[in-house]
Parts: C-alpha cells; sequence; structure tokens
C-alpha cells in the first residue's frame, strides 16, 4: 500500500490551492533548471530506468516511446501532444490533475518537451471539461507570467504551450483522430504506420502522452527512477490513479501503488462492496473497453498490467468499474455496446456494421427475444471485428462482449429459456 511520502498528487482532492505558489510549495517546479541541465539523453534514460508505463490504457514505457523521436534535426519541428481527451467510460482522473494540480502537468510538459527536442506542445482537452480548460488556462497564464515556459524563459528552452478544446468525440481521444483533429479535420483514426513519432502533427515527429504520464515525468526526475521503480511489482511499478465506481460505499479518485490487490483497493479506500464481499458479481478493472472479471478471479488479484492480462483483461485506465449482484449483466454490456456503435467514426467496415449489429443482437439477447445458437454467432462476429480495424474502437467494442459470453454465457441462456417458456411476458426494455 502506497505510504504517504510516495504520493505524487498531493492536492488530488483540491484540498489545497492549485495556484502557482502553492503547487511550488508542494515541489512543483522544484530543480526543474537542474533538470534539464543533465541534458537530453540523461532524461530520456531516465524514464526509461523508472520503468514507467503508459498511464493512458496501452501500458507502452513512456521512456522508450520518448526514445524513438528522431535524434538529427531535419529542419522539421518536433512536438509532444498530450492527449487530455479523457472519454473511456469510468475513467475520470486526468480531470482532477488538471483541476488541482495543474502545474505538475505543464512542469511535465516542458521536461518531455525538452527531452525530445520539442519546443512546441499542445494539450487536447476533452470537449466537456470546461472547468478543467479554464483551471489549466488560468496555470499556463501563470506559467508564462513567471517566466517559466515561453521564449526567454528561466529554463533555457524557448516552449510554447496550447491547451486545445475538442469538441466532444470519444473517438478523438485515440491519438491519430486526435492529430487529425488538431490540424482542423474531421476527427477519424489514421493507419499507421507511419507512426507519429515519425509523421505525427502537421507531417512532422510527435509525441503522444496521457495526462498521468507527462505529470509524473517531474517527481520521477526529482526522486529518481530507482524510487519510482521501487513501487509497485516487477514490471508494473510506480503508483497509479484509481478512479473507483459503481457499487463499493465511498467510489473515488486514489493514488495507489501499482500491484495493489482489489481487496485491498477496495477496503482500505472505498469502505467495500456495497453489501459486502459476497455481493460482488463482476468487476470492470480498467474502463468500458476491457473485459469483465467475474468476483471470485478479481477479489484477491494484483491491479497491474500483466496480472489483469493474465486474466483475459486489462488494467487500461484503471478505470475500476465494480458491479454487484443487483446488476443486470446483460443490459449493462448491451449498454456499453450501445456506446461503441454511437462513437465509432464509420471509416472502417468491420466496426461501423459491426459495432451497430452487436448491439442490435445483444439487445434481443438482453430481453431474451433471441436464440440459443445465436450466442456463438455474436461471438464469431466479435473475432471478425477484433484486429480487422484502423483502430482499437473496433477491439473496444468486441472485448467486453466476449467477457460477457466468457463468463455470463449461461445468464444469457437463462433469459432466452424465460422468454421461451413465457413469450408474452413483458421483457427487460434495454434503453439506448
Ligand atoms: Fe473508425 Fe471504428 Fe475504424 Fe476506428 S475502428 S477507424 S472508430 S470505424
Amino acid at each position: 500500500m502506497l505510504q504517504d511520502k510516495d504520493r505524487i498528487f498531493t492536492n488530488l482532492y483540491g484540498f489545497h490551492s492549485p495556484d502557482l505558489d502553492a503547487a511550488r510549495q508542494r515541489g512543483a517546479w522544484d530543480e526543474t533548471k537542474f533538470l534539464i541541465d543533465q541534458g537530453r539523453e540523461w532524461i530520456v534514460d531516465e524514464m526509461k530506468k523508472s520503468g514507467l508505463r503508459g498511464r493512458g490504457g496501452a501500458g507502452f514505457p513512456t521512456g522508450l516511446k520518448w526514445s524513438f523521436m528522431p535524434k538529427q534535426n531535419d529542419g522539421r519541428p518536433h512536438y509532444l501532444v498530450v492527449n487530455a481527451d479523457e472519454s473511456e467510460p469510468g475513467t475520470c482522473k486526468d480531470r482532477e490533475i488538471m483541476r488541482h494540480d495543474p502545474h505538475l502537468l505543464i512542469e511535465g510538459c516542458l521536461l518531455a518537451s525538452f527531452a525530445m527536442g520539442a519546443n512546441a506542445c499542445y494539450i487536447y482537452l476533452r470537449g466537456e471539461y470546461i472547468a478543467e480548460r479554464i483551471a489549466l488556462q488560468r496555470a499556463v497564464d501563470e506559467a508564462y507570467e513567471a517566466k517559466l515556459i515561453g521564449k526567454n524563459n528561466l529554463h533555457g528552452w524557448d516552449f510554447d504551450l496550447y491547451v486545445h478544446h475538442g469538441a466532444g468525440a470519444y473517438i478523438c481521444g485515440e491519438e491519430t483522430a486526435l492529430l487529425e483533429s488538431l490540424e482542423g479535420k474531421k476527427g477519424m483514426p489514421r493507419l499507421k504506420p507511419p507512426f507519429p513519432a515519425n509523421v505525427g502533427l502537421y507531417g512532422c515527429p510527435t509525441t503522444v502522452n496521457n495526462v498521468e504520464s507527462i505529470a509524473v515525468a517531474g517527481t520521477i526526475l526529482r526522486r529518481g527512477a530507482s524510487w519510482f521503480s521501487g513501487l509497485g511489482r516487477p514490471n508494473n511499478v510506480g503508483t497509479k490513479l484509481f478512479c473507483v465506481s459503481g457499487h463499493v460505499n465511498k467510489p473515488c479518485n486514489v493514488e495507489e501503488e501499482m500491484g495493489i490487490t482489489f481487496r485491498e483497493l477496495i477496503d482500505t479506500h472505498c469502505g467495500g462492496i456495497r453489501g459486502g464481499w459476497d455481493n460482488l458479481l463482476a468487476v470492470i478493472p480498467g474502463g468500458s473497453s476491457v473485459p469483465m472479471v467475474p468476483a471470485e478471479q478479481i477479489a484477491d488479484a494484483h491491479m497491474d498490467f500483466d496480472t489483469l492480462r493474465g486474466l483475459q483483461s486489462g488494467l487500461g485506465t484503471a478505470a475500476v468499474i465494480v458491479m454487484d449482484k443487483s446488476t443486470d449483466i446483460v443490459r449493462a454490456i448491451t449498454r456499453i455496446s450501445y456506446f461503441y456503435k454511437h462513437e465509432s467514426c464509420g471509416q472502417c467496415t468491420p466496426c461501423r456494421e459491426g459495432t451497430g449489429w452487436m448491439w442490435r443482437v445483444l439487445t434481443r439477447m438482453s430481453e431474451g427475444r433471441a436464440q440459443k445458437r445465436e450466442i456463438d454467432m455474436l461471438l464469431e462476429v466479435t473475432k471478425q471485428v477484433e484486429g480487422h480495424t484502423i483502430c482499437a474502437l473496433g477491439d473496444a467494442a468486441a472485448w467486453p462482449i466476449q467477457g460477457l459470453i466468457r463468463h455470463f454465457r449461461h445468464e444469457i441462456e437463462k433469459r432466452i429459456d424465460d422468454y421461451a417458456a413465457n413469450p408474452h411476458s413483458d421483457p427487460v426494455r434495454v434503453a439506448a
């Protein structure tokens, strides 16, 4: 369990001021010049050694990603883009950083940009994040005013930071759709390769990182890679913001040690499962894109990338959605399925057609108006969508359904049997 001395986000709940003076007292902007003076390679190496894995969902090593940026100057500007389009259902951690600890993010932007040779950074904000934009812009203005960033700043690296407000499309959280949107085009994912490190924003080398990944960088560099890598479990190190929602007694955001067990996380910070542990049905441990894990498998599991992958799920954004036995699990996944149908950008056929098809079949199943052989047909369709699309939204639409069939096929079958036995009953209607 994380000790207070190891906490990075000491103002997560906004008990203190987000302003520059208060942020400095909490440690932000401390020795930033010294860190920059250590040089680009040192920063990238420290980030690699820290073992930080991207906090946006994929878990790709952050330092390694930074090292992909071209070392030679070919005349094109380099960019850092911070993905603050936090739209994954259940996820609400980056907004707390931007509201309450924005200077950690801004300092991280400067350090990361310097390490990658970028003189400009864009923070792409989720369209609905109005309060966050105001808080972040205020902090950016403060940083300019204090000459922490901008031209001829105190740190000796010219650096401009722009807050760009999105228009509210989930798909713009996909890094290449985000870049398209930032360029003023419709937010549709690009085919990869080329990867953004070579051809990103305006065709220039670009790294896209999640808010949390960047906001922890300053503290990691100040305290040392070995401090960060000493927390957590092998290959799954450091601290992590968890967003716990659903059927717990006290839903919350909390920073914890990576790899804490689900039971410890819930009992320590969330007041336990509503109705007690025997009442737990299943958990979606990483935002709606990852498959659910049933109660008996998740209860004592470590909340980290590798353990959850071993359970055929994932840590994702660490948005932990807890469902107790009052949950209509078929209906819950049907609703998630509708979300992906709604958010598909429509440019590739398996996703455009498949998400609608899967949602319609699931809707009938949740009402019992289906045949049992359709369950395998639905599973087959999820496999035709998975891995056959331009971006990961197709996978995200397929995986929750695969999880449902894997663990709760009996629930679908029961519903079909009940309806067959009494076809004039009023089916459970699933609202879109
Ligand atoms: Fe668009 Fe879906 Fe294809 Fe992604 S998978 S590019 S969201 S149609």
